[in-house]
């Protein structure tokens, strides 16, 4: 028997399963596993073995989710320990080295499996990090990742948002509170030179959608002149930025007053913007969208930053649905020559698959159009070449014919 079995728990693969992790994919399912020998607690760290013997990697054991293992690393010989964390840590925040300076005070620091940090997201807004775990062994290893975080300078709290559903797969309990020191009674980032209050404690996912940095800018430098709708406007990022950039007009709805009461102090917090060119409405995007048409609107500019509708391949059929809608109605709302950027967030919505749906929402929409320009997540949400999921966000600008 190989030393290492004899070590303690491992986990051995099937015959043939070893494909993915040779390709440096990170998850192990549960149908590729063989067995599991000994007893790994859930978040231990488990060396997995190929049918041959081999030893393939060391990987976090998650018992009762269909991803049963998250690899940590590919080196059989690594150790896996508060060091190895600080490193990983130190490693993606030095990837994001000139993403920070006085006109943009958030970046996200840590983008998960992409980062070699399967379940860990953190992001930095000012002097805050918001983090959120959400696998088994990102939660074993939670108090060096904090650590290591908190260590950061410039840093005076570390929150943890690990609230998100996938906790519950994971059977992790959820959790929300100060993870180190004392949280600002503001919590804000500069982005572009706007400043945007974040509810880190109650707002969407770490409170943020700071994957959207790149197309806020370019919405800021198509906007001038233009009448604009900004569908799910969230706390108002395209719509600052629509402003910013010479809109004639904003028209911004979202179905949360929550984010529409931040999204309206966020604009009033910014003096330098026009904030009588700013509507809001807190209004279903689906109905709004033919109310617009019915009551005869009509815009230069629209933004369609939908949340996620597939979260996984098997969604992407009714995702499909939901995205035609927006974007039909979209498109009829738009004057010719106006623009359209649009956008997805589904990893089960790959981005050819989404431009097929937008061609489809032109033709039923009768409207002659074309791409002109793409979108996709800002240099701090890499994805890695051996994690396709990670390939999450995709954005097509289009151009209505005049
Ligand atoms: N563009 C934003 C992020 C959008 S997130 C930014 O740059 O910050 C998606 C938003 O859609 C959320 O604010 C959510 O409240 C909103 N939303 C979800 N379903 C909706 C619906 N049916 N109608 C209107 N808004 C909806």
């Amino acid at each position: 028997m190989p030393a290492t079995r004899a070590a303690g728990p491992s986990l051995r693969l099937k015959h043939g399963r070893d494909r993915s992790l040779k390709l440096r994919h990170p998850w192990i399912f549960s149908g590729a596993v063989a067995g599991v020998d000994g007893a790994p607690a859930s978040g231990d760290t488990v060396p997995v073995i190929g049918d041959d013997g081999k030893l393939l990697g060391q990987a976090a054991y998650s018992p009762s989710s269909q991803i049963r293992a998250r690899v940590w690393t590919f080196d059989a010989l690594e150790c896996v320990d508060a060091a190895f964390f600080a490193r990983r840590v130190a490693m993606a925040i030095a990837a994001r080295d000139g993403m920070l300076d006085a006109d943009h005070t958030g970046c996200r620091l840590i983008h998960g499996e992409s980062d070699g940090l399967p379940g860990v997201i953190a992001d930095r807004y000012g002097e805050t990090i918001v983090m959120q775990l959400s696998s088994a062994g990102a939660e074993r290893w939670r108090d060096s990742i904090v650590e290591a975080l908190a260590a950061q300078p410039g840093v005076i709290c570390v929150y943890e948002r690990s609230d998100a559903d996938v906790r519950t797969i994971e059977g992790l309990a959820p959790r929300n509170g100060v993870a180190s020191g004392t949280l600002p009674d503001t919590v804000s980032l500069v982005e572009a030179g706007l400043r945007y209050e974040v509810d880190v404690a109650a707002g969407q996912k770490t409170g943020f959608y700071l994957d959207q940095r790149d197309s806020r800018a370019a919405v800021r430098a198509l906007a001038a002149g233009r009448e604009t709708l900004n569908m799910f406007c969230y706390t108002g990022g395209f719509t600052l930025a629509a402003l910013a950039g010479g809109a004639s007009r904003v028209l911004s709805v979202d179905s949360s007053s929550g984010a529409l009461a931040l999204a309206r102090a966020n604009l009033a917090r910014n003096a330098m913007l026009p904030a009588e060119r700013a509507e809001w409405r807190d209004a279903d995007a689906f109905a709004e969208l033919r109310k617009l048409r019915d009551a005869g609107a009509s815009f230069d500019l629209v933004v369609l930053d939908p949340p996620k509708f597939a979260p996984t391949a098997q969604h992407a059929e009714r995702a499909s649905r939901a995205y035609k809608d927006i974007n039909l109605w979209a498109l009829k709302l738009l004057r010719p020559g106006g623009l359209l950027a649009t956008f997805s967030c589904s990893s089960g919505v790959d981005a050819g698959l989404f431009r097929k749906i937008v061609g489809g929402a032109a033709l039923d929409a009768g409207a002659d159009a074309a791409v002109i320009g793409r979108f996709g997540p800002s240099a701090d949400h890499p994805a890695a070449l051996a994690f396709p999921e990670g390939d999450y966000l995709k954005g097509l600008l289009i151009r209505k014919s005049a």
